[in-house]
């Protein structure tokens, strides 16, 4: 097996500019959720930045899927687990998300994962038999959450779970809470790729512009979104992919419907709303369903925009962000009605 490209779900860069309006701020960065993380926050600062730091390791240590004495860790070696309200919280939502998307987002697609080898880096490309026995495990719908006041899980024997698809969002529902609490009107949030805008540019007192970066070509961006207080998530094929002696490109997103890589003809999904863990969920459900499930979800439900891209190299984008987009590759573009 080869490696060819271990990103951590960097999808999205930020284009920010400094002005001599610009206030002072303050950056802190570090590494959780096996990703590079970046926040800047602008105005009277203090120790609001330590703060988010903490509330992620914090969350991190409750959900992190290869730590044995996380929520998660512990939930998947017993079947059953006293959790945190967090955690409880994320698994809800995740089972909704899970309903709303017949079933294209499953936190119980862990099993398949593993046997792929996306945990751990130890790349194979399972049996179809092997992969229809994982797949009997895999049902969202099997977990069950109970509300006292310490929340309890519990799952069937060898239904195992992984919130990788929709726990950054949530922490960075989190980290704009703090920081909204504290006061703070402008940031930047970037939990690798998983952006969060608070507010707009102080420097330009403009719109934030995230840039989108193209799937063809990783140093480039496809286009670029303003945005003002909102998440921006992408989903991409090119995030976490190895090329197997087939020959043969996997990515990280399974479609639980075959256990294997999704192949649904897009190369990523970009959701822009104001909720951090809903982009997150749905920018991978989004991906699973490929581009006319989507479109169709986004007719029914609503409550967020999206930005696709597929592999013709077609960027499809809703009406609600096609006058804040700017199609830097000159793709050929659909605005979706
Ligand atoms: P994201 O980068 O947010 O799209 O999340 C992808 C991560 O979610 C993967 O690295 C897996 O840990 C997990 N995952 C992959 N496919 C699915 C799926 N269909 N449903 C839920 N989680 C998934
Ligand atoms: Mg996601």
């Amino acid at each position: 097996m080869k490696k060819t490209n271990i990103i951590a779900a960097a999808a999205v860069l930020l284009l920010t500019s400094c002005t001599d309006r610009t206030p002072y701020q303050e950056q802190i960065s570090f590494f959780s959720m096996d990703t590079y993380m970046e926040i800047t926050a602008y105005g009277h600062v203090n120790g609001s930045l330590a703060d988010c730091k903490d509330e992620i390791y914090r969350l991190e240590a409750l959900l992190a899927v290869t730590d044995e004495a996380s929520d998660i860790g512990r939930l998947n070696a017993a079947g059953t687990a006293d959790v945190s309200p967090d955690t409880a919280e994320i698994i809800k939502y995740a089972k909704q998300i899970g309903g709303e998307t017949g079933g294209a987002l499953d936190i119980t697609v862990y099993p398949v994962l593993k046997e792929w080898g996306f945990t751990t880096g130890d790349y194979n490309v399972p049996d179809k038999d092997t992969l229809n026995t994982l797949l009997q495990r895999v049902d969202f719908t099997q977990i069950q959450v109970e509300e006292n006041t310490v929340p309890a899980v519990a799952v069937p024997s060898g239904v195992q779970l992984d919130l990788g698809a929709l726990a950054k969002g949530y922490a960075s529902d989190k980290a704009a809470g703090i920081l909204r609490q504290q006061g703070i009107t402008s940031a930047l949030i970037n939990l690798g790729g998983n952006i969060m805008a608070i507010g707009e540019n102080p420097g330009s007192g403009a719109p934030w512009r995230i840039g989108i970066r193209t799937p063809f070509s990783l140093d480039e961006n496809i286009g670029v979104i303003e945005v003002t207080d909102k998440a921006v998530v992408t989903s991409g094929s090119y995030e976490r992919c190895f090329t197997a002696e087939d020959g043969q490109t996997y990515h990280h997103i399974i479609d639980p419907a075959t256990g294997c890589p999704a192949r649904s003809g897009l190369v990523s999904a970009t959701v822009v709303g104001d909720s951090g863990i809903m982009c997150d969920a749905l920018s991978t459900a989004l991906f699973v369903m490929g581009a006319d499930k989507a479109a169709e979800y986004h007719r029914e439900k609503g409550g967020f925009d999206m930005i696709l891209v597929t592999e013709e190299g077609e960027i499809l984008i809703t009406e609600g962000v096609a006058d804040s987009f700017t199609n830097l590759a000159n793709l050929p573009l659909t605005v979706l009605g």
